[in-house]
């Protein structure tokens, strides 16, 4: 079983698919690692480190070569895969709801694309789960990017020349990332407050220490919805929301948005009127701004002003914090692989239900039901 770690290819990705301590423990199983030079270095990971670990370092057509699982953050193009083992895995982000050509692409190149993304959220799978790994990252980078970005400070401070007072921070979205991101923020000192619209958070938020705020007078999502994860709300919740972040926004100096819908646009949370009654200074960080945004004007990788309010927003945010993103990505992919891993065979041989929801492509086919759907 060789497995191939190739550098990653997509601009400002500065992760990286595998650690030292991963492809020891790869090694462990019995598999073979081969590392392309320089691949954890943004990540300050040297080709030493791998070197000692047991991986073999060499430029991407000798690593590629022969493989039968390839370890990626971002799924790379096809072309690069050439040479590859005829029906060898690929383990990465695919982005497969937007990037339909290249899911068709490994289709047609043969390969049996792992998209990591589409780990079901099911308590065994829990330690594979690399959207929560990396949106706990991104909470907390959110919170510092928008700390960074305010001209006045969080915590309350009482000093000799007066007292400055404890910024508001407003969490929109609690999932993975909005709670850290609330955790982050009362850190820090701020007054926090966070909305969702699965009530089973508002409990979450108050053992947090921040206020919830919520739509009462029309249903939301009671429970943890399907597989946690939230739907599109009805027009006239959407409307009730829109009056509830209206009347608390303006009160608000930093605003962290986090809501996605998986396999959709990310759901548009604050307009530009709204954006207009908040105070001059206030900041607000997109963390869905790559999803499409929850707010209205938000752009990647570029501060927007408007109405004196700063709107940021990273494409990659995870990738900001590359030494830690990459640890808990490799661990992933290696909690995944070694779960399944078949002693006599000598490699993983995945069951149904998350081989069934991760594979996209196998045997030239697109097999993802979620996919062709
Ligand atoms: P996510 O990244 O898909 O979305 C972020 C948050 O935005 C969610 O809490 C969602 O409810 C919220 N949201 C969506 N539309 C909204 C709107 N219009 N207004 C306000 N908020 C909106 O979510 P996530 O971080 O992936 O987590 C979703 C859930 O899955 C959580 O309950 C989490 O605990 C659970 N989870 C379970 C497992 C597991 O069991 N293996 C793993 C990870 C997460």
């Amino acid at each position: 079983m060789r497995i191939a770690v190739l550098q990653e290819r997509e601009a400002g990705e500065r992760r990286v698919a595998a650690t030292p301590e991963t492809v020891k423990k790869f090694c462990a199983l019995g598999a073979s690692v081969a590392v392309e030079r320089g691949a954890g270095e943004e990540a300050s990971i040297s080709d030493a480190d791998y070197e000692a670990a047991g991986a073999a370092l060499g430029q991407a057509e000798e690593v590629v070569r022969g493989a039968d699982i390839v370890l990626g953050v971002q799924a790379p193009e096809p072309a690069v895969l050439k040479g590859a083992a005829p029906g060898a895995w690929v383990a990465a982000l695919f982005d497969p709801f937007r990037e339909r050509a290249r899911v068709e692409a490994y289709a047609a190149a043969g390969l049996e694309a792992l998209a990591m993304e589409l780990m079901p959220r099911i308590t065994r799978a829990q330690s594979m789960d690399v959207l929560s790994s990396q949106s706990n990252l991104a909470g907390y980078k959110a919170v510092l990017a928008a700390a960074n970005e305010y001209g006045r400070a969080f915590p309350m401070m009482m000093t000799a020349a007066g007292t400055v007072s404890a910024a508001k921070v407003f969490v929109m979205g609690v999932g993975v990332a909005g709670l850290q991101a609330i955790a982050t923020a009362r850190r820090l000192g701020a007054q926090v407050s966070a909305t969702d619209v699965r009530s089973a958070t508002k409990e979450q938020i108050q053992s947090l220490g921040a206020k919830p705020v919520f739509v009462e007078n029309v249903a939301g999502i009671e429970g943890e919805g399907s597989g946690g994860y939230a739907t599109e709300m009805s027009d006239e919740y959407q409307k009730a929301q829109a009056e509830l972040v209206s009347a608390h926004i303006a009160k608000q100096d930093i605003v962290i948005t986090t809501a996605l819908i998986p396999g959709r646009a990310a759901p548009r949370l604050i307009s530009d009127a709204q954006i207009a009654t908040m105070k001059p200074g206030s900041v607000i960080f997109d963390l869905a701004v790559a999803q499409g945004g929850n707010v209205e004007g938000s752009a990647a990788d570029v501060a927007v002003e408007k109405h004196g309010v700063r709107i940021i927003g990273y494409s990659n945010t995870p990738s900001l914090l590359p030494a830690d993103a990459s640890a808990l990505y490799a661990r992933n992919l290696f909690n995944f692989l070694s779960a399944f891993w078949d002693k006599d065979q000598g490699r993983p041989v995945l069951d149904e239900e998350i081989g069934g929801a991760v594979r996209l492509t196998q045997g030239g086919r697109i097999v993802n039901e979620r996919i062709k759907g």
